[in-house]
């Protein structure tokens, strides 16, 4: 920060400033997550100089040969965590990986079958403002309303209906076990590829605390900064032979030059991975989520379909009289970092919404376990539960400066 400061002290004092803030509250934006300082050491390295057009062996400019190392090390690590033949750790992110593969399989105007960005899908999977939606025909199927749960049934009858080219299965705001196998059935059914968007699972099934869509879906697309804690980036993933299609979409389809600097991270982030620690560690998230789960329900707050099974869950507002944008904003007072969040069926739309999302990646990170959950759970509940009281809000905020105190962010 010291050299930063030198340079440019105002760009040193926003970086300082956000340290402090993530240091001193408490997050619980379920995509995001702590990367390691040797995550952040590489990305921040002299790879960031390189061009690299192209693949590790064919690139279009001299001088590839340590980031070749690299790119090899993080495509290498990927294969083996996933237990996947064919690894791209190029995109830039995770709509760019999406977009890479729909531009692998699809044709403009084909019809595709994705989960309703209400119902918990992402932005990516079709949505009218996303390129996605602007480019293909996208069919929507969501959630049973009595289960909070996917209809697999009227995946089934869409399918049928409809014949897309493409299922997309994934989502962003969903915390149930997604049915690989059943979405695999249906596509078979249907002649329809497969693809899996795991962004937020990824670390929960490099660990194997979700089942792994890769024996069942044509593509695997992913972020690597959520749960899988790396670098802010994406990757694609295959073991059904696509690879040359998805190569050739990624560069020189929609990318140019690779990141390398963030590809020699994700190589880091996959090393960490692989470690026992690592397992621990998304053991922990799926424990806190479902104790932090449990105590807010305990405590009278609605989540949708009843409950969590990996690292995130879906408050319903609905009977605490308050919207998702009022409870954000009520939180962030008290020193809780959440995202407002739509719910399925709601009456509210995106920009107000009837709910916020909350997960345990980033909290689990920093080494808080199920007692500090249920102090947390304490905490959101008695906020949302008495917006007026100012006086509450003012001791919950010291008991959360209290807590972040107890667990550094970088220990
Ligand atoms: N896919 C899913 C399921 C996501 O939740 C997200 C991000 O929130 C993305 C894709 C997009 O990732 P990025 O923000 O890196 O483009």
């Amino acid at each position: 920060l010291e050299t930063i400061r030198k340079v440019d002290p105002e760009a040193a004092k926003a970086i300082e400033q956000e340290l402090d803030r993530q240091q001193f509250t408490l997050e619980l934006i379920a995509s995001e997550n702590i990367a390691s300082p040797a995550v952040m050491a590489a990305q921040g390295s002299v790879m960031t100089n390189k061009y690299a057009e192209g693949y590790p062996g064919h690139r279009y400019y001299g001088g590839c040969e340590f980031v070749d190392v690299a790119e090899n090390l993080a495509r290498d690590r990927a294969k083996e965590l996933f237990q996947a033949d064919y690894a791209n750790v190029q995109p830039h992110s995770g709509s760019q990986a999406n977009m890479g593969v729909y531009f692998a399989l699809l044709e403009p105007g084909d019809t595709v079958l994705g989960m309703d960005l209400s119902h918990g899908g992402h932005l990516t999977h079709g949505s009218p403002v996303s390129f996605s939606g602007r480019i293909f025909n996208f069919v929507h199927y969501g959630v049973k309303e009595e289960t909070g749960t996917i209809d697999y049934d009227q995946v089934r009858s869409l399918a049928k209906e409809h014949k897309p080219k493409l299922i997309v299965a994934g989502a962003s705001a969903y915390p149930r076990i997604i049915d690989f196998p059943q979405l695999e059935k249906i596509a078979k059914e249907a002649g329809a590829y497969l693809m899996v968007d795991m962004a937020h699972i990824a670390g929960l099934v490099a660990a194997g605390e979700h089942p792994s869509p890769l024996p069942y879906a044509d593509v695997v697309t992913t972020t690597t900064h959520k749960t899988l804690r790396g670098p802010r980036g994406g990757m694609i993933l295959s073991n059904k032979g696509f690879g040359k299609k998805l190569s050739s979409q990624i560069f020189p389809g929609i990318q140019g030059g690779p990141l390398m600097h963030v590809i020699a991270a994700k190589a880091v982030a996959f090393k960490e991975a692989l470690t026992p620690e690592f397992k621990a560690y998304q053991q922990q998230v799926v424990k806190n989520a479902a104790c932090l789960a449990k105590c807010l329900m305990d405590n009278g707050v609605d989540l949708v379909s009843g409950g969590t099974d990996n690292h995130m869950m879906l408050l319903n507002l609905t009977n605490l009289g308050i919207t998702g944008k009022e409870a954000e904003g009520l939180v962030e007072q008290a020193g809780i970092t959440v995202n407002k969040n739509t719910i399925p069926f709601d009456k509210n739309g995106p920009a107000v919404t009837s709910g916020i999302r909350v997960g345990t990646p980033t909290i689990t990170s920093r080494g808080m376990k199920e007692p500090e959950m249920e102090l947390i759970a304490d905490c959101l509940a008695n906020v949302l539960k008495n917006p007026q009281d100012q006086a509450l809000i003012e001791s919950t905020r010291a008991k959360v400066r209290d807590l972040c105190q107890s667990f550094p962010i970088y220990a």
